[in-house]
């Protein structure tokens, strides 16, 4: 099958005992047995569910739908994208081992490497992943994991996967890499031998900013640990947000490919605007487009503030990948921790705003920003 066939009909493979033409919800915390053998038969591996903490057919489908896209051998979905971070991080570091991660990581991600792993005795070093020697230079004997985002936030810096892989390689190290940017319909990290790939479900797998969620994937030995992380810490997903999740992931083709099409071309319109000093929009991501997000950095002419107040129908909101166009100011939400200094360094200026194009028509999204602009 091609990606849109599998796409909408990733849940038609799984077991089908069931009537119903959409999958039910098992909005239960627990599945019931006919006598103790019956349950027994759980622990002999001939029934799938026990406890839906440790497994739900909802959740399940989720898990299995992301990794059957990513090309994956097994994946594991989690009650937020942290939470799937985590996971598959906890799945190959243990205490006393060390990570090296990209210094421009999603702000919720940086908080969860700087502040929480070293609680865990998970030491993390954050380096600028363009440089091979800085990623070399940080790697020490205790080091396990390299940790990078596939298409970076908010500058969109496209990650060269082969060549992070090939560093990795060469030490014996496990690789990570969050495609919550990008998504499967454009990149798929394990095709370039990356052994976890993380999402964020909340942005485009949901794509309906309505359900909280995370999904883990690679090969069933990594899965298998990944999963027993997900059942020991509680960070599981409930079962009517993976069906949510779930019925959000069916359009992920169509609504990629029209979120691309209109960032396209409104990347294209603002680069022709004179209140714009640079777009970063990225070139050649895949086949299919470059990506639904659109980093803008203003003139000293325009207060962002001001244009906040003019944008009629597009909402203020800090997060992406929704049906519909928002805009939100990184400087203020997701770098509002890192020191000035630090942002600058990484080119995330006070005078940026970061589009997350939408399924609008791409003329109405463009005369808003025109308008606003004038
Ligand atoms: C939103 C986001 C996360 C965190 O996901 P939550 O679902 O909010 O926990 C991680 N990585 C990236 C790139 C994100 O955009």
């Amino acid at each position: 099958m091609r990606f849109q066939t599998k796409n909408v009909h990733f849940q038609h493979k799984m077991d089908s005992t069931e009537v119903s033409k959409t999958k039910p919800i098992f909005q239960t915390s627990a599945f019931s047995f006919e006598n103790f053998d019956d349950m027994e038969g759980f622990f002999e591996g001939k029934k799938n569910y026990l406890y839906s903490r440790m497994g739900n057919p909802n959740t399940d489908d989720l898990g299995k739908g992301v990794a059957d896209l990513e090309g994956a051998e097994a994946g594991v979905a989690t009650s937020s994208g942290l939470s799937a971070i985590l996971a598959g991080i906890l799945s190959v570091a243990k205490a006393g081992d060390h990570v090296v991660a990209t210094q421009d990581l999603y702000g919720g991600t940086y908080q969860l490497l700087a502040r929480e792993l070293p609680d865990l005795g998970i030491s993390v070093s954050f380096v600028n992943f363009e440089s091979r020697e800085e990623i070399e230079e940080a790697i020490t004997e205790n080091t396990v994991l390299l940790y990078s985002e596939s298409v970076t936030n908010p500058l969109l810096r496209v990650e060269d996967l082969t060549g992070m892989v090939k560093i990795a390689a060469s030490q014996n190290l496990k690789t990570m890499v969050d495609n919550t940017f990008a998504t499967p319909y454009l990149i798929r990290p394990h095709e370039a031998s990356v052994d976890i790939v993380v999402h964020s479900a909340t942005k485009y797998i949901g794509g309906h900013s309505d359900v909280t969620a995370g999904v883990v994937t690679g090969n069933f030995d990594l899965m298998t640990k990944a999963q027993g992380k997900v059942s020991n810490l509680g960070s599981n997903l409930g079962p009517m947000d993976g069906w949510l999740a779930c019925r959000g992931l069916k359009t992920l083709s169509l609504r990629m490919q029209k979120q691309c099409d209109n960032a396209q071309e409104l990347a294209k319109a603002l680069k022709e605007n004179d209140m714009i000093k640079s777009v970063h929009y990225p070139t050649a991501v895949s086949q299919h487009g470059n990506g639904a997000i659109v980093t803008v950095d203003f003139t000293d002419e325009l207060s962002v503030h001001e244009f906040s107040k003019r944008l009629e129908w597009i909402k203020i909101v800090p997060t992406l990948a929704g049906l519909e166009t928002s805009i939100t100011y990184p400087a203020g939400t997701s770098h509002r921790s890192m020191p000035k200094e630090m942002r600058e360094k990484l080119g995330v200026t006070d005078s940026m705003i970061r589009i997350s194009v939408g399924i609008e028509d791409a003329e109405d999204i463009i005369a808003v920003f025109k308008k606003a602009l004038s």
